[in-house]
């Protein structure tokens, strides 16, 4: 299926230059045992009500955990930390988002590392930098989850290098297909 609607972002401008303010609900994703997480769906009553969630808490979004309480992702969205220059993203119980995979690429190319693994919620608090991805937005940082600032609470380098290179990607005929409207 494929379907062509106005670009949207997760986070608006402002945002996108100061970070997201993130907070980490109780709310479990939906176990894969009962809907596969790698099919794109809209069953989002985990992903809603964990926005519900930080809403209340005065945040701008949120994440929600794994069946094992791991960090899992958020609605629309995909999450990364970043800790002594590697990248860590979760394994288990998300939606391998497309735009995760173009960050595996863009490290690739940089030579930074990237691995899947388990995100407790000590770890996403304690990294250097937090960013989330989505085709809604891209590559959008995060700078405060709940009560913790991220680091010293600005964009980090690695998030604001990653982001160049994601838009200057669009313009790259390796990367992208241009569309002739008659
Ligand atoms: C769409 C979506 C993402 C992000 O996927 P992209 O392919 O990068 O847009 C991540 N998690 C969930 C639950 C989603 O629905």
């Amino acid at each position: 299926m494929a379907l062509a609607i106005p670009f949207g972002s997760v986070a608006n401008k402002e945002q996108l230059e100061r970070g997201l303010h993130v907070a980490i609900s109780e709310t479990v994703r939906i176990p894969p045992e009962s809907i596969d997480p790698a099919i794109k769906n809209y069953h989002w009553l985990d992903l809603v009500k964990g926005l519900f969630d930080a809403y209340d808490k005065g945040a701008e979004t949120a994440l929600i955990v794994d069946t094992n309480g791991h960090i899992a992702e958020g609605p629309g969205f995909n999450v990364f930390v970043v800790k002594d220059e590697s990248l860590r993203t979760p394994a288990f119980g998300v939606l391998p988002g497309i735009t995760r995979r173009t960050v595996f690429d863009l490290c690739a190319e940089i030579g930074l590392s990237a691995t899947t693994v388990d995100v407790s919620r000590a770890e996403i608090k304690a990294a250097d930098e937090v960013f989330i991805t989505s085709t809604a937005g891209g590559i959008m940082p995060v700078t405060r989850i709940d009560d913790t600032a991220i680091a010293n609470g600005l964009v980090g380098s690695i998030t604001r290098r990653l982001m160049e290179l994601y838009w200057q990607k669009h313009d790259d005929p390796a990367w992208s297909n241009a569309v002739s409207y008659p």
